[in-house]
């Protein structure tokens, strides 16, 4: 009978709690002292001294801006294109997966650390659309105004009997910290908003004039570029990715 003998005594407990109790007492097997041991030396390898760290992108926007965010940090950033190291594709269907993709593929192709982000707008109302497709609804010419054109297209091909379009949205960014032995870290951040259209502000980039974040009324297009960066979907994920380092 699943559960042994914690059976009897969980059938007080709601069903979700007794099923807690059985998962955890069939994981939690002792940790040998030797790999208890193994563990902490291999963390302590993991942990990043301030100097050089790969960015793995060939994106000198996003260079630009992780030469600035890692800086503050104590680290100088090279990226992948700079070293000459192979573009995966990005093959993914999540942004987690595509951050963990590119930031695997350089870090054993440089045999160091590298770091890659991924990130894109979510619309409630397109069921996570454009999502991991945000920069190529752009095309090649990178044509924000026709991506934006198109997230109102579809949003207004949704409309419900009631007149009613569901404009809530998100901006999410993944970070990967990946290591050549093919350990992974991922840092999640993601900030909630609402849709305008017409887009307004000649500010930022991307689908930034069509988000107005929760408890804003400016969009990210039209706000001062310096209070954007302190509570972007970016700045939560850099802010979740300092902390790991400091631990
Ligand atoms: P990727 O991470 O290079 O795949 O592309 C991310 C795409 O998402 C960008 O090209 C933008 O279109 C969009 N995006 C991500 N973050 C932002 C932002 O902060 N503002 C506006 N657009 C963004």
């Amino acid at each position: 009978q699943p559960g042994g003998s914690l059976a009897t005594p969980a059938c007080h407990l709601p069903t979700c709690l007794a099923e807690w109790i059985r998962t955890i007492s069939k994981n939690n097997k002792p940790v040998q002292p030797g790999r208890r041991k193994d563990a902490a030396a291999m963390s302590a390898s993991r942990k990043l001294k301030p100097g050089r760290l790969i960015a793995a992108t060939h994106n000198q926007g996003k260079v630009k801006e992780l030469r600035d965010l890692l800086g503050d940090a104590g680290f100088t950033a090279i990226s992948a294109g700079e070293l000459g190291l192979p573009e995966p594709d990005e093959t993914a269907d999540t942004f987690r997966g595509n951050a963990e993709l590119k930031a695997l593929a350089a870090a054993k192709a440089s045999g160091e650390p590298a770091l890659a982000d991924d990130s894109g707008l979510a619309c409630d109302g397109l069921s996570g659309a454009p999502g991991i497709y945000s920069a190529r609804w752009a095309g090649p010419d990178k044509d924000f105004r026709a991506a934006m054109q198109k997230v109102e297209d579809g949003l207004k091909s949704e409309t419900t009997s009631d007149g009613e379009v569901d404009k809530r949205a998100s901006f999410v960014c993944v970070l990967s910290l990946a290591w050549p032995d093919g350990h992974v870290e991922s840092f999640e951040g993601i900030i909630r908003g609402q849709l305008v259209f017409p887009p307004r502000g000649e500010r930022g980039f991307g689908y930034d004039p069509i988000f107005v974040p929760e408890g804003e009324t400016e969009t990210f297009g039209e706000m001062d570029p310096s209070k954007k960066h302190a509570m972007s979907h970016r700045a939560i994920a850099f802010a979740k990715f300092k902390t790991f380092l400091a631990e």
